[in-house]
């Protein structure tokens, strides 16, 4: 390569139903890096019947958040990964302001940051729909109708918040998460791109042209 490759560390957020797991493998896969989704780290766990899984299995189950320093150390070692050194997609972390802190500290320690922060935007009522759909579809255990009003209502009172935090620091890309998937993509493509934020390989970026 000419040009050293420039990092494309991520952050996608948004309430449950919103897309992002989808869209985030999108990202991960043009930027060429890792997406760590946090949550399906902890299924895999869950389901391989692992101590970490034994350990999280009934707070999944029941919608709440796993304590942040397990959390934040799970991240810490995938990150740390040599597949993630020039970037990921970081999809469920971090939740709360005790996550963004632990997350700063990391990046800080490695003198790397953060390049955006995806915001997809969902309505309450839209996100419920598909979450319901999904329950059909998937049968996760935690789609239940009790357990995905708690999963929101923590998405809104602790992950919501977190949002100003980065929006202060001018990382956020809110991006419209109503739409055909393909619309919804595209939307978070020309963010990024407006950023600067190209994958390798897509010509100007690469070169740092604005
Ligand atoms: P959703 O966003 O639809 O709730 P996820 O797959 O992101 O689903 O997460 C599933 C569950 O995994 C969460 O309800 C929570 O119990 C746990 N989890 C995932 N990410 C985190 C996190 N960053 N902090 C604490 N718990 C988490």
């Amino acid at each position: 390569m000419t040009h050293p490759a420039r990092s494309a560390r991520f952050l996608i957020v948004g309430p449950q139903g919103s897309g992002k797991g989808t869209q985030g493998v999108l990202v991960a896969e043009a930027f060429d890096v890792p997406q760590v989704a946090t949550g399906d780290i902890f299924r895999e766990n869950v389901k391989g019947g692992t101590e970490l899984g034994k350990q999280v299995q009934a707070i999944i189950e029941a919608g709440d958040l796993v304590p942040d320093e397990l959390t934040s150390e799970l991240v810490r070692d995938r990150l740390a990964q040599p597949d993630a050194a020039g970037g990921f997609v970081l999809d469920g972390y971090p939740r709360n302001r005790g996550q963004v802190a632990h997350l700063d500290e990391f990046l800080a320690g490695r003198g790397e940051a953060l390049d955006a922060v995806i915001e997809l935007a969902v309505p309450r009522d839209e996100s419920i729909a598909r979450l319901r759909q999904r329950a059909l579809d998937q049968g996760r255990t935690d789609d239940t109708e009790e357990v995905i009003a708690n999963r929101l209502a923590i998405y809104e009172r602790e992950t919501a918040p977190i949002l100003d935090v980065y929006r202060e620091r001018d990382l956020v890309l809110r991006i419209d998460g109503v739409g055909t998937l393909d619309d919804v993509t595209g939307r978070i493509f020309d963010a990024l791109a407006e950023r600067g934020l190209v994958p390798n390989g897509d010509g100007a970026a690469a070169t740092g042209a604005a």
